[in-house]
């Protein structure tokens, strides 16, 4: 008898499980926050307009919020306000979808090398600890406008990625979308912990793999444990070499990572890939990365590829920029070389018609670091201002796969949207000026000047 209505059970148990698993099929936000508004309307009165896709801005438009997703964009002339809408007045700002950044690390704090650098984290601060800064860090990209990141590994904190989205998805605390990746891979030899006695087995900032079969484990059991996207270390440590040229150590193999790669997209998802240059970025791109994170040395070839492949680059210009070594040491020779060879090969990709997308490597710079500094190194190496805000918007949407739906205010998009006081087309400082941010059809903040 026990035994028969335990069957009984187990039937609508598993069907609930099949439902549950096709659920996390789909990457990326999971749900609107649980306390957006289901049917109210609210209408922006937009003084500018930069919709994320137009090359040129619209002035005096209405945008129609229904829920949390926009319902028609118009001119203010010829669009019927309806009766029962909230009205937010900013016809005397600039305003444009809420802002991407496709490379950030919410669980990192730009470390100082004098307070124990990197290695602190893992060895010394509590993972609660480290998930309550992870919060701060993530409202920090919300108030300055990023309304969706792409964080891209927890570096030594797990799965905790999956724990702070689900809380921001929930409601419970402030912050993006959040596509995560969890742990992130490479290979022995090829991540910190790195230098203590080897009689000692320290843990390590990703998951070690070291051949196909756990390579390609590691990428189920990270998509298994809700990683939107699959994280690569495809080179680690670089140095000048003996022509003067910068060098950079290849960690995974070709096949390592074939395995990686053929894994994540049967499971519908895709593989960013850090790579600085040489044999390490060449093995990313054979072997189908779908974008390389810095790209610091693209080569000819590497560019040509990328174009035909349709391989994003996630240049990450501004932490290069950040605690140089000093001056005559081998570390300080290589941090200058780094932004030497970064500038010219992120021109070459530019001219070559390589897609671009926004990422700062936030955590890799203090969060208390403007994330908008990027927008300036992208045109200072000759994008247009609307380029850079293109490549944080609907561009950085298709990386994300999400095209139509983030990265542009126009109708069936989620209210995701953000505003300035200024022109950021003549005067790009005015995006670290996010004075409105809206998600998912929610008010964060509302400091525009009226
Ligand atoms: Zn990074």
């Amino acid at each position: 008898m026990r035994f028969v209505s335990r069957l009984t059970l187990l039937v609508p148990l598993i069907c609930l499980l099949t439902t549950i698993s096709t659920a996390q099929l789909n990457p990326g936000p999971t749900k609107s926050q649980a306390a957006a508004p289901s049917n109210k309307v609210v209408v922006i009165k937009a003084g500018t307009l930069i919709d994320g896709r137009s090359d040129a801005p619209r002035s005096n438009q209405v945008i129609v919020i229904r829920g949390n997703r926009i319902e028609s964009v118009g001119d203010a002339a010829s669009t019927k306000i309806p009766s029962d809408a909230e009205v937010i007045d900013l016809s005397r700002a600039t305003v444009l979808p809420g802002l991407i950044d496709t490379h950030t690390h919410i669980f990192l704090q730009g470390e100082e090398p004098a307070e124990g650098g990197y290695d602190v984290n893992i060895l010394k601060h509590p993972l609660a600890y480290r998930a309550a800064r992870a919060a701060v860090a993530a409202r920090r990209a919300l108030e300055q406008g990023f309304t969706t990141i792409r964080d891209v590994e927890t570096e030594g904190a797990g799965y905790g990625d999956v724990g702070i989205k689900r809380a921001i998805d929930e409601g419970h605390i402030p912050g993006p979308r959040m596509f995560v990746s969890t742990l992130a891979i490479s290979t022995t030899g090829g991540y910190p912990l790195e230098g203590y006695a080897p009689e000692l087995t320290l843990p390590k900032g990703v998951q070690i793999v070291d051949g196909p079969v756990e390579a390609r484990k590691a990428a189920r059991e990270q998509m298994d444990h809700g990683a939107d996207w699959i994280k690569v270390y495809m080179t680690h440590r670089s140095w000048i070499g003996k022509n003067g040229e910068l060098v950079s150590q290849p960690t995974l193999t070709l096949e390592e990572l074939k395995a990686i790669v053929d894994e994540t997209h049967g499971w519908g998802r895709k593989v960013a890939c850090h790579a600085y240059g040489g044999v390490g970025l060449h093995r990313s791109l054979d072997g189908g990365c779908d974008s390389i994170e810095h790209g610091l040395d693209l080569d000819d070839a590497a560019i040509q590829q990328m174009v035909k492949q349709g391989t994003w680059l996630v240049p990450t210009l501004s932490p290069y920029y950040y605690a140089w070594g000093p001056e005559n040491t081998p570390q300080g020779r290589r941090d200058r070389k780094r932004v030497e060879v970064h500038g010219p090969s992120f021109q070459k990709a530019l001219k070559a018609g390589v897609k671009i997308a926004f990422g700062t490597d936030m955590g890799g710079i203090p969060w208390t670091e403007p994330m908008a500094q990027e927008f300036r190194r992208e045109v200072e190496l000759g994008m247009t201002p609307m380029q850079a805000i293109q490549s944080a918007t609907t561009h950085a949407a298709e990386l994300l796969d999400m095209v139509g739906q983030i990265g542009v205010v126009a109708p069936g998009a989620y209210a995701d949207i953000v505003a300035l006081n200024g022109d950021p087309l003549r005067d790009l400082g005015a995006m670290q000026g996010i004075a409105f941010v809206m998600k998912d059809g929610k008010v964060f903040k509302n400091e525009v000047r009226r």
